[in-house]
């Protein structure tokens, strides 16, 4: 892989800095941000201390991913999803997890959306012609391959200044025991075997959290699970419309407010991204069950070997795509125009939502239909590390059942790295409110979802 990073401002008038600043926005970094704070500022809970090191995602505000992963809101059909596959004039393609109809959002839905749209395009494409990808997550990676090992000449264009997109790993700070991961990083079973059939084993490289439990106030309670939603949605499916599955819940007597339920659709968003409020019952995303797999180590770098041999050039946003019958021209955050014979663009729902590349002309009716009908989720991560443990259960998942935590999914590393680390995963609408708050803030409310583990002072005396 040869990787160019583009030198923004060289040649830049006055005039254009602004509009090439506002294009090329650096990815936030874990560092400490201004940010609005919706509703009352957190508090410091007692009894848990402060991190030792901490550090969290913000997908939901990066402008290159605008969302965590794409989901079926009610009304909407897995229909929007290949028609927004389908390719324009065979000239622009899409490829992306928002793509693929059987496993979206996630990385073998990636993985499978960029096989699809690969192969559609060699089948139009004459030999050694110059074709870009716009993005260099696995879509774009497993694209860029396809491509370049049909004979094609391929460039790949990634307004990042690293490679992955969404999968993230902060392998260069070694004061953690295993790289903190940012983006996926979990898998079910069936997800790591497909993972390993079509692209890369990393199975000897996971740990597994497959024991789950539930915490209250009063302390340890059963873990959550998802059979009053898979009730809601039995039902829901014999309705004659497609409803939010809130709205299920409610209609089949169930309490969304009950806090075991809480938990249950917090666990469901923080791995899915859909909102139960907005989320359709009829296609609603499957109950996370059973172990998971979490992936040790510098997962970006496992992938960057698909880029060998390609051209790829990072901190280049393409803002522009013009494209007729006989190739397209892409425009890039610097203003430099590029031709092609044909492009491939994998950027997030969520940009093609905000209109973060614009298209000329517009793209058909139902491409844009598909683009404004899915849902772009949320999910946030935080990483926090203690210079000691102050809980006392060895259980790998930990579900906050009832108060106001924020953050109710929490997954204990200490088994694993003998070090105490806590990961919180959060998704749907809570993860859009931790997403808004500035660093301080954040940290407190991560470590004010982690009070029912600290000792009460009875432990203590
Ligand atoms: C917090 C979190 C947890 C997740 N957990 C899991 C999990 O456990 N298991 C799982 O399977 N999946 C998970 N996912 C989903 C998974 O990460 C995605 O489905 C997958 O990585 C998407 O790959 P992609 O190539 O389609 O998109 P991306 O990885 O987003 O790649 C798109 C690329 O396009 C680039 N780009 C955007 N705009 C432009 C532009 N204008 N010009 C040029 N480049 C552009 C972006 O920078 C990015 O590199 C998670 C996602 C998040 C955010």
């Amino acid at each position: 892989m040869s990787i160019t990073r583009r030198t923004l401002l060289v040649g830049a008038g006055a005039g254009a800095v602004g509009l090439l600043l506002a294009a090329c926005t650096p990815e936030p970094k874990p560092a400490p941000t201004r940010t609005k704070t919706p509703g009352p500022r957190p508090t410091a809970p007692a009894g848990v201390p402060e991190p030792a090191g901490w550090v969290r995602s913000t997908w939901t505000r990066d402008p290159y991913s605008l969302g965590a992963m794409s989901y079926l809101p009610a009304g909407a059909d897995p229909g929007e999803r290949e028609r927004l596959a389908e390719p324009v004039l065979g000239r622009v393609f899409f490829a992306g997890e928002a793509t693929d109809t059987a496993n979206p959002g996630t990385v073998i839905g990636a993985v499978d959306a960029a096989r699809r749209a690969a192969l559609a395009l060699i089948g139009e494409a004459d030999e050694s012609e110059r074709i870009a990808v716009v993005g260099a997550g696995v879509a774009g990676m497993v694209t860029a391959r396809m491509l370049a090992d049909a004979g094609l000449d391929v460039t790949v264009l990634e307004a990042r200044d690293r490679l992955g997109g969404r999968i993230r790993s902060d392998a260069d700070d070694d004061t953690w025991p295993i790289a903190p991961q940012l983006g996926a990083w979990l898998l079910g079973k069936d997800e790591l075997d497909a993972l390993t059939h079509r692209l890369i084993d990393i199975s000897d490289r996971t740990l597994t959290l497959d024991d789950a439990t539930g915490w209250t106030a009063e302390g340890e309670a059963p873990t959550v699970d998802g059979a009053p939603i898979a009730e809601a949605l039995q039902r829901a499916e014999t309705q004659a419309s497609d409803v939010p599955i809130i709205d299920a819940l409610t209609a089949n007597g169930a309490d969304p407010e009950d806090p075991a339920l809480a938990a249950s659709l917090a666990w469901m968003a923080a791995i899915t991204g859909a909102d139960p409020a907005r989320a359709s019952s009829w296609y609603a995303p499957e109950f996370p069950s059973g172990a998971v797999h979490g992936v040790i180590g510098d997962l970006d770098s496992f992938l960057h070997d698909h880029l060998d041999g390609i051209d790829v050039t990072t901190a280049s946003p393409v803002v522009r795509v013009a494209y007729d019958e006989r190739g397209v021209s892409l425009r890039l955050g610097t203003g430099e125009a590029l031709s092609y014979d044909r492009v491939v663009v994998t950027a997030p729902l969520g940009v093609l939502q905000k209109q973060g590349i614009e298209f000329a002309p517009a793209l058909p009716f139902s491409h844009r239909g598909a683009i404004s009908a899915l849902a772009s989720g949320f999910v946030e991560t935080v990483w926090m590390r203690f210079d000691e443990a102050f809980w006392e259960t060895e259980a790998t998942v930990w579900h906050v059942i009832g108060g106001d935590a924020l953050i109710r999914t929490w997954l204990n590393l200490q088994p694993f790295t003998g070090e105490p680390v806590l990961v919180g995963l959060v998704g749907g609408a809570a993860a859009e409110q931790f997403a808004e708050l500035n660093e301080r803030d954040a940290a407190v409310a991560a470590r004010a979802s982690l009070v029912f583990f600290a000792p009460s002072d009875e432990d203590e005396g």
